[in-house]
């Protein structure tokens, strides 16, 4: 599958910041395009249009709303009293939604110079909060998009990590990295893996991935004299451990959920169900 970029922007109208930035990035065919449309339908029923056909070369930019029942980091403690929280449900936690199609391996490098563009940015309009990555669980036992997708979270897990150890070694260091969401969707099919296994197979492919890099890095310096950068490997351990998300977590202080999910859940449920516990990770961002 081609890679595709989402770039989804949240922000908030009143008391957070005024801009909290998503990145929603995954392997084509994922579901990132339908999740936009969901969350989008969802925040205006009454417009009820359906942006579904995705065949469009332009860029799309939509604005939805978190649910107001979705409790945020910052108001997780409030009580059901508190003004505020009335506050909130007419005046929603807000994203910015923005599909930006490519052509072929295009997509992938537009993600990515994305999300560096916007991981190293101090300007707080385009700061980064997390990123949702998507895959097709279902679509993870062919090995070639098995291969495809955990390529590319690779590479966006370490340039998280770049920024991360870079951080620490500057004076500035702030306290809180950029938590990565695999959202595991299309758990409504039976042939889907459960979200345990997507982890597993993730982490087994980013370890295969992770040895053949360090090998290369290896025979690349090999009487060169120059030593192997520890941080050019994920996990920061020089690739002796089996990787694991654990691990990353552990050494670097990146946090990868896999959470599962379906944008096109049951048509019996509530409309956008299946994407509730997405959006509860993108209320504790933020
Ligand atoms: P993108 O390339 O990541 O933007 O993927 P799309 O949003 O275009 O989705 C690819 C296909 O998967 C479309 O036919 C969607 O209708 C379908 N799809 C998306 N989410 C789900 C889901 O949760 N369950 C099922 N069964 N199909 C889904």
């Amino acid at each position: 599958g081609v890679p595709v970029l989402l770039h989804v922007i949240f922000y908030r109208s009143a008391a957070a910041p005024p801009s909290s930035n998503f990145l929603l990035l995954g392997s084509s065919g994922a579901g990132k395009t339908a999740f936009t449309s969901l969350l989008e339908a969802k925040s205006s029923p009454a417009s009820k249009k359906s942006h579904l056909t995705h065949t469009s070369q332009s860029s799309t930019l939509v604005t939805v709303g978190l649910p107001p029942d979705v409790p945020t980091a910052s108001n997780r403690y409030r009580s059901v009293n508190d003004p505020s929280l009335k506050e909130t449900s007419r005046n929603p936690v807000r994203y910015r939604v923005q599909d930006t199609p490519g052509h072929g391996k295009l997509r992938a490098s537009q993600g990515i110079s994305q999300l560096q563009a916007m991981s190293h940015s101090n300007d707080a309009k385009i700061k980064l909060r997390g990123v949702l990555f998507m895959v097709d669980t279902a679509a993870l036992v062919d090995e070639t998009t098995l291969r495809d997708s955990a390529t590319y979270l690779h590479d966006v897990l370490l340039i998280l990590q770049k920024r991360a150890l870079n951080k620490g070694k500057s004076s500035a260091k702030v306290a809180t990295e950029v938590p990565v969401l695999v959202a595991a969707n299309k758990q409504d099919l039976f042939t889907a893996l459960p979200p345990g296994s997507v982890r597993e197979k993730l982490e087994a492919e980013i370890d295969r991935i992770r040895k053949s890099k360090t090998k290369g890095l290896l025979d690349a310096s090999a009487g060169s004299g120059v030593e192997t950068e520890d941080d050019e490997v994920l996990g920061n351990d020089g690739g002796l451990e089996r990787f694991s998300f654990k691990l990353l977590e552990e050494e670097v202080g990146i946090k990868v959920d896999v959470v599962g999910g379906a944008v096109k859940g049951d048509p019996n449920e509530e409309l956008g169900s299946g994407v509730r516990r997405w959006e509860e990770w993108v209320g504790l961002c933020l």
